[in-house]
């Protein structure tokens, strides 16, 4: 934290990244560190690889589109909820040009430590717990919306305080940001409550063909880029589909599909003892124990199923 807090008062502008498709911890997480440093007298910018998708732009926060034509120029590079490098995507070039000069502010398990400086703490519920302590430090007290892009990227990851990654800290750190103000019940209904009414029909469709494997320990949802086309939503709009499979009663770990061209986005979630973060580093993915993800390339949907449901039953044999 010293360190990190000395580069940033010695450095005038900053560049802030991210993950590819950024959750509402990379956005919220970014947007507000961006906003303090600011404040603080830097001239900071976030830079994103696309346009943050329909479904999150209640968040607000300003950003630019990174383009290759454009020359960047910065004293320090930040990058937040990101645990390897080539999770960045199209900004991988920025950070690969300044990576003397590039802070790594996550809590992802499996981070890669590719930072000069790395501060990561696998035992932060959120991006945004690390960004509320970095704030803490830089200046006196938060603006309203900086609390309001905290305290949502901290409810995204808990799942509304609900995940086991929840911690009293955690519950501290969301209520001294609950002083500010901010209309949190918004915040919350955006977050898991509010859906479009064609996502929800989709969803529907989705429940209806839900596989459960015969012992009823793994579940499964899948997204075919023909049946997002037929209900007219977007893949990064069509978030939480793992969630379905999860809700059923003796479900360990759940996981969906979801096709993007040329891609399949595997999300997995686990309930108690399933560390699905290590299935996914199996197949070049990532993330904790209990959330993790994959993006798999050249492969049909059925084949993924089959390989990722092996891995599964492969994590569960002998435990449980
Ligand atoms: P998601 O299922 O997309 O909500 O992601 C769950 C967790 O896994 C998050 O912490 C992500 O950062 C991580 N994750 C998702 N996809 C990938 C991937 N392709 N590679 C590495 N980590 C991932
Ligand atoms: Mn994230
Ligand atoms: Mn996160």
């Amino acid at each position: 934290m010293k360190e990190v807090v000395e580069r940033i008062k010695a450095a005038h502008k900053i560049i802030i990244l991210t993950h590819i498709s950024p959750d509402p911890d990379a956005l919220c997480s970014s947007f507000a560190l961006c906003s303090a440093l600011c404040s603080f007298g830097k001239e900071a910018a976030v830079i994103l690889c696309e346009e943050v998708a329909k479904s999150l732009q209640y968040i607000g926060g300003e950003y630019q589109i990174y383009s290759s034509c454009k020359q960047y120029e910065a004293d320090l590079v930040i990058c937040v909820d990101c645990g390897d490098l080539r999770r960045l995507d199209c900004a991988e070039s920025i950070a690969a040009k300044y990576k003397n000069d590039l802070i790594n502010i996550d809590h992802h398990k499996d981070n890669t430590y590719f930072g000069s400086i790395n501060y990561v703490k696998a035992d932060a519920a959120a991006a945004g717990e690390i960004i509320f302590c970095l704030i803490q430090v830089l200046k006196p007290d938060f603006t309203k919306e900086e609390a309001r892009w905290l305290y949502t990227a901290i409810s995204a990851d808990t799942g509304g305080f609900r995940y086991s990654n929840t911690t009293p800290g955690t519950m501290r750190i969301a209520a001294s940001l609950m002083e500010y103000g901010f209309d949190f019940r918004a915040v919350n209904k955006e977050l898991f409550e509010t859906v479009d009414y064609n996502l929800l029909k989709l969803k529907a469709r989705v429940m209806e063909q839900v596989m459960v494997s015969s012992d009823g320990r793994i579940a499964s949802v899948s997204l075919t880029d023909q049946m997002m086309q037929e209900y007219c939503v977007k893949e990064e709009d069509a978030y939480a589909m793992v969630d379905i499979a999860r809700s059923i009663r003796g479900v360990e770990i759940a996981f969906s599909l979801k096709e993007k061209g040329n891609h399949i986005k595997v999300s997995l979630r686990s309930e108690k003892y399933a560390d699905v973060g290590k299935i996914a580093n199996q197949f070049g993915g990532g993330g904790h124990m209990r959330a993790a993800g994959i993006t798999l390339s050249d492969i049909t949907m059925d084949d993924a199923r089959k390989l990722i449901l092996a891995a599964c039953e492969k994590e569960l044999e002998g435990q449980g």
